[in-house]
């Protein structure tokens, strides 16, 4: 059965229009994909999601080629990479949440701090050099700063995380700007106190059987 059904275009528009809700995104900000068969369906470019109907959801083949009426996000070629660089990836969310972006704004990677800093795969949230939005330098940098992990900050912009499919990606968004947020606040205290590699090394293992029981 191909995988473009109309079911996965509803699901991407409730990620998409749930983002505000949560708080880790406002406005036409942010965008999200999902694989399919041949490639991935985006949101279009700077449509309100409360606005976007199935039919304006954007097909973009791994060429860059796009099928449907609207333009996809601007933000294509991140999302065409990522899915081109890691086979795990089945869905994308990226956003402009209010923490998250504070501290990419201040270019701060997210340090092990907290243990479910090991949530997006490594010992720390890389922050990506800035680089202007829609770029491919843009999609390099991201790229770049994903490597062993499922999220980063982008400088001077916002995050991406990535999941198995729409439902992870979006937790991990959110656990993300949860994460930036109590940084941030902990920061006002004093310095965190971070933990070891090896306490990250143990975290990550029982991690990989951490599931609904
Ligand atoms: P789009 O509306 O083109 O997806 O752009 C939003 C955005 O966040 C660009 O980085
Ligand atoms: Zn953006």
């Amino acid at each position: 059965m191909p995988r473009d059904m109309p079911a996965l275009r509803k699901a991407l528009i409730a990620t998409a229009q749930s983002m505000q809700g949560l708080g880790i995104n406002q406005g036409t900000s942010g965008n999200v994909s999902v694989r399919v068969d041949k490639g991935f369906l985006i949101t279009p470019s700077a449509l309100p999601y409360d606005r976007t109907k199935a039919a304006d959801i954007v097909a973009v083949a791994p060429s860059g080629k796009t099928t449907g009426t609207r333009k996809p996000s601007s933000e294509w070629r991140f999302h065409r990479d990522i899915y081109a660089a890691r086979g795990e990836a089945g869905a994308i969310v990226h956003t402009h949440a209010p923490f998250a972006t504070s501290l990419a704004c201040l270019h701060m990677p997210i340090p092990r701090f907290h243990y479910m800093v090991a949530m997006a795969g490594g010992d720390d949230i890389a922050c990506a050099p800035y680089a202007t939005y829609g770029s491919q330098a843009l999609s390099d940098h991201a790229l770049t700063a994903l490597e062993g992990r499922k999220a980063c900050l982008l400088a001077n912009h916002g995050m991406i995380a990535f999941g198995a499919n729409l439902e992870a990606a979006l937790a991990l968004a959110v656990e993300v700007e949860s994460l930036a947020r109590q940084y941030w606040q902990a920061l006002q205290v004093g310095k965190p106190r971070l933990l070891t590699r090896k306490q990250m090394a143990e975290v990550r293992e029982k991690f990989a059987d951490y599931r609904p029981g």
